[in-house]
């Protein structure tokens, strides 16, 4: 997967130890080439001794706004054309799929769901904006989306491309030790038979009797998986040695290796970090009976 970032400071990711992304997870899918990034200094794409990007605001006020020539030029030199020859491009036989981006406070929201649709495209093209904003003509004529990493507005827009760009990569094929990482953390995506698992040893009678139907890997007597959190939850909390710190023991189920009791516990620590830190996302959570009937138990009651 290609990344192709434009902006006015390319040193902001670049260097020989690859600047912002020399780290980690995203630092190996670079260097092993599952990922490139590729900056693009817009000041190489003007052509004034000066070399401008920015220019005063037509109607007057504050500050400076990036101008479309050079972003124009940028693209052009990356084969992209303005958008309604680009689609009629893509719509006749091209099979690159790709999406141009405006990083904007005035975007729709990034989220991990916008991480997983993007992991799946072959190119993405980041415009970083600086000053009051970039000329509204680069969004209408070039870009595919506008996305805001968040309700609150940053200098410029290569923390938000570095952001995106991170929670991206994470998501490709090979990048992490164990893809059930990224598919079990927050904001992952349902694992029905988990919950289902959980559900019908919860409540025996409603499948007849305990689960048996599940493989190896999701029988109760097998290890646990790293998260239970998933279907639109928080991650759980987790725990490590030592087994008390400070006086704090760790919750009881962890220790005593029951698994489908460390399992409950984390679906149902799941939930109550979710109550706790971000209720908005209950409405829209996949929720099981068991879950329901969790949540009811702390107050909580979902609208039916
Ligand atoms: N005048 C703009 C407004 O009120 O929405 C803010 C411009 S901001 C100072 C400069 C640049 O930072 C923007 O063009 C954008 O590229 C980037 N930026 C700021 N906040 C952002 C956010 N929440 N998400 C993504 N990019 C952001």
């Amino acid at each position: 997967m290609r990344f192709d970032i434009l902006t006015i400071f390319p040193d902001f990711f670049g260097g020989p130890d690859l600047g912002i992304f020399g780290h980690g997870v995203v630092s190996r899918a670079l260097r092993t080439g599952i990922a490139t990034a590729h900056t693009h200094d817009l000041r190489a794409f003007t052509h004034d001794r000066h070399r401008t990007v920015d220019d005063r605001p037509f109607g007057g006020g504050e500050g400076m706004v990036l101008k479309p020539q050079p972003i124009f030029e940028a693209l052009e030199s990356l084969a992209l054309t303005p958008k309604p020859t680009r689609d009629t491009l893509r719509a006749a036989d091209s099979p690159v799929k790709e999406t141009v981006i405006l990083l904007s406070a005035q975007g729709k929201r990034f989220t991990q769901a916008t991480a997983r649709r993007l992991a799946t495209l072959d190119r993405v093209v980041l415009i970083c904006g600086r000053y009051e904003g970039v000329d509204e003509r680069v969004s209408q004529l070039f870009c595919d989306e506008e996305l805001s990493i968040g309700d609150y507005v940053l200098s410029g827009g290569e923390l938000a491309a570095a952001i995106l760009l991170d929670a991206t990569v994470r998501l490709l094929p090979g990048v992490l030790g164990h893809a059930d990482s990224s598919r079990y953390e927050s904001f992952g995506e349902a694992d029905a038979t988990l919950n289902a698992e959980i559900s019908e040893n919860c409540h025996p009678s409603r499948s007849g009797g305990p689960a048996s139907s599940g493989s190896d890997e999701s029988s109760p007597q097998s290890p646990p998986r790293s998260t239970n959190a998933a279907a639109g939850l928080l991650d759980y909390p987790h725990y490590t040695r030592p087994a008390e710190f400070l006086g704090v023991p760790i919750p009881e189920p962890l220790g005593n290796g029951d698994h489908l009791a460390i399992r409950r516990w984390r679906r149902h620590a799941a939930l109550a970090k979710t109550l706790a830190n971000r209720p908005d996302l209950l409405p829209n959570a996949d929720l099981t009976d068991d879950d329901r009937e969790f949540l009811a138990s702390l107050g909580y009651n979902l609208p039916t």
